[in-house]
């Protein structure tokens, strides 16, 4: 028997895991709760567990978290962490504190096959996807590391320090579907994470069928990447959207609304200059979003010299706002977290394939883990 590593289940897989080993299924539960409730990864350290019972998980499984590149602490309080995922791949997972909540943005893939023409990990290409022990590994390790660090006088060593998790790191998710729903399912449990639907994003390119799926299996808040309001402008920027068109993308959006852990979903729209940035494109997205019960985020773009593509202007992307709140949607613009310490998006996980290019790269792909500037 090879040796499992406990990471990649949700407490079903782990209760199954357990029925293998001839042992009750309900055993995963204290199990489960080691690993992700305490951050447990010996199982001698798990001294209420049948010491028979420790002696199967020794012999049959292990519980591997990921390793450690780099860590950077931007001037505000955002870290971002870089991950070795092997064979010259890395990712990266952002911390962002907040006065009412601190987020963790995590990857799903190391690359992304997508391609979007304005996203740098679009540009590094697909390399692969992350197994849910890598997905979920980025939040036990977050978090079980702040909090050991920051327990103080008034801070409990259990106390939870992760608030909400972004699946908008490297990678679109829905394209690693089989993986992403057992992370996102022990995000969920309370006996892991216990974190609730509404605190828990995927945030997604269009992949139509699996928004489909998600409702079904796991409905987490969802925001959609939208960046234009016509098939042909979005299919030049997201080129996925050959496959799945605006129509059937916003009406996969307006089925998932019942399922979703609010009344409305979130889409997400990078402000290109002089691309999709214009009054008439934010008039053409208000009618094409048809009055579908959504917030609507502006993202000004993070630039890369190989995108081609520039920033608007803040006084456009302001105007753009009004136009959207004017029509009747909830607007909000990003503000910009970490730019000190390039916590964006992939920006700088092709560092360890391409040393050489490494220094360009950090001058070039400034910013992004952002905040909602006006929530
Ligand atoms: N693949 C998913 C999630 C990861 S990308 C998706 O596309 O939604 C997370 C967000 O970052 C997306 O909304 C994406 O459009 C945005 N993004 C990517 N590159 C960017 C850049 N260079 N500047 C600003 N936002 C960017
Ligand atoms: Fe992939 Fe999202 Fe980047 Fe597009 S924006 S290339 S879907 S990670």
């Amino acid at each position: 028997m090879t040796s499992a590593n406990l990471l990649d289940f949700d407490l079903d897989g782990l209760a199954d895991f357990c029925e293998k080993l001839g042992e009750k299924r309900f055993r995963a539960t204290q199990l489960y709760r080691w690993i992700h409730q305490r951050g447990v990864s010996n199982f001698d350290d798990m001294t209420d567990i049948a010491k028979s019972f420790r002696e199967k998980l020794r012999t049959s499984a292990h519980i591997k978290g990921l390793k450690v590149l780099s860590r950077h602490t931007s001037a505000d309080g955002t870290i971002k962490w870089l991950f070795d995922m092997g064979a010259g791949d890395a990712i990266e997972a952002v911390y962002i504190p907040e006065d009412d909540r601190a987020t963790l943005c995590i990857s799903s893939q190391a690359g992304c096959a997508v391609g979007c023409r304005f996203c740098s990990t679009g540009h590094q290409g697909f390399s692969r996807n992350l197994t849910t022990a890598e997905i979920i590994g980025q939040l036990w390790y977050v978090e079980h590391l702040l909090r050991a660090e920051l327990q103080s006088d008034d801070r409990k060593a259990d106390e939870r320090v992760i608030s909400n998790v972004v699946m908008m790191g490297m990678g679109e998710p829905l394209q690693n579907y089989t993986n992403l729903i057992p992370a996102l399912k022990t995000m969920l449990s309370d006996h892991a994470y216990g974190l609730s639907r509404r605190r828990v994003t995927v945030s997604t390119s269009g992949v139509v069928p699996m928004i489909e799926r998600l409702a079904q299996d796991c409905p987490v808040s969802l925001a959609v990447s939208i960046h234009a309001a016509n098939d042909k402008l979005r299919t030049s920027l997201v080129p996925i959207n050959q496959k799945y068109p605006l129509k059937e993308l916003i009406a996969a959006c307006q089925a998932y609304l019942p399922y979703a852990p609010r009344d409305f979903l979130t889409i997400e729209y990078c402000m290109l200059d002089g691309v999709n940035d214009q009054p008439e494109h934010a008039r053409a997205l208000a009618q094409m979003l048809n009055a579908l019960p959504c917030k609507i985020n502006l993202i000004p773009f993070n630039p890369f010299p190989a995108s081609g593509l520039k920033r608007s202007a803040p006084e456009v992307v302001k105007k753009f706002a009004q136009l959207l709140t004017g029509a009747g949607y909830i607007t909000t613009i990003r503000k910009t977290r970490g730019d000190d310490i390039d916590a964006a998006c992939g920006q700088l996980a092709g560092e360890v394939q391409d040393r050489t290019d490494a220094v360009t790269r950090m001058q070039d792909r400034r910013t992004i883990m952002m905040k909602e500037s006006n929530e």
